[in-house]
């Protein structure tokens, strides 16, 4: 049984680790195919790549694209797709450039809420400072000892209804598809299990996808319940998708999953990396 872990993050994103420790573990984990999928940045594969060949194990370079639908953020997983291509880079570029003005933003409604100084603080966990997103912040706020852990970070705080969120501006289904494709890559629904939609609005949000020429979805995430796994493989047969399966790892101390440590997809779906160059 392969050991396939196609969601995956580093410290060029919001992960902990480096993109060659992340190759490393996964490689002292068993992993056998691995993909680093890190938000709106591509940075890290190179070096996650030399290290994971050096190690004997596949790669595949992947990215994890910040997209807004139905007024909620939504993750798309891009995967073997052309590194270099120019319309992707583009794209996530503009992406890139948004975050350090949403963060400022993110900053003074924390401030209001009586939280001063986390732009700056934040940014000390973020090793890129384009990248700075949610996570840094949420690391901040434990440090100073507003919450005792990350996770409990997100129940209070920068999520919907809660000090410290701010609606942002992100990518479109649409463009991140397209650029998915664009670059020869496939592209798959990250962690559906997490999004607060309705039954009808994952149906809308599935047809869209596949109308643009979406061809994956998460079926194993490190972040699904075992009936998001029972709802997403019967999804993933009646819409006709491949299957993907990732941990979400971040790191060793935030995450519950290990790198490689997800479950394998259920047998009778068709795995995501039949369709792999
Ligand atoms: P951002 O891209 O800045 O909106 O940050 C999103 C990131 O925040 C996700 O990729 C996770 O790493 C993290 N995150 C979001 N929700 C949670 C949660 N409930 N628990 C832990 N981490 C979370
Ligand atoms: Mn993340
Ligand atoms: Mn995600
Ligand atoms: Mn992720």
């Amino acid at each position: 049984m392969l050991i396939v872990d196609l969601h995956s993050h580093s410290r060029a994103s919001d992960g902990l680790l480096s993109p060659a420790d992340v190759a490393r573990r996964a490689a002292v984990n068993g992993v056998d195919i691995l993909a680093l999928t890190d938000h709106d940045e591509t940075n890290g594969l190179p070096h996650a790549r030399a290290e994971a060949e050096r190690a004997g194990l596949r790669f595949i370079d992947g990215v994890e694209i910040s997209i807004e639908w139905g007024g909620l953020q939504v993750h798309i997983v891009g995967l073997d797709f052309d590194v270099g291509n120019a319309a992707l880079n583009a794209g996530l570029e503009t992406i890139r450039s948004g975050r350090v003005t949403r963060a400022r933003r993110m900053s003074a409604e924390l401030e209001k809420a009586g939280i001063p100084g986390c732009f700056e603080g934040a940014m000390r966990y973020a090793e890129n400072p384009n990248l700075i997103g949610r996570s840094h912040f949420a690391r901040y706020l434990v440090e100073i000892g507003v919450c005792r852990d990350v996770r409990s970070v997100f129940e209070s705080y920068l999520v919907p209804g809660k000090p410290g969120y701010v609606t942002h501006q992100w990518a479109t289904l649409a463009e991140s598809v397209g650029w998915i494709l664009g670059a020869g890559g496939v592209a798959a629904i990250a962690h559906p299990g997490r999004y607060k939609f309705s039954r009808l609005e994952m149906r809308n949000l599935l047809d869209d996808f596949k109308g643009l020429g979406g061809q994956a979805i998460e079926v194993i995430s490190g972040s699904h319940s075992q009936e998001h796994l029972i709802q997403f493989s019967r999804l993933a047969r009646e819409y006709g998708f491949l299957a993907s399966c990732g941990s979400d790892f971040h790191g060793p101390e935030e995450s519950h999953v290990n790198v490689g440590g997800n479950a394998p997809l259920p047998a009778d779906l068709t795995p995501v990396w039949t369709a792999f160059r």
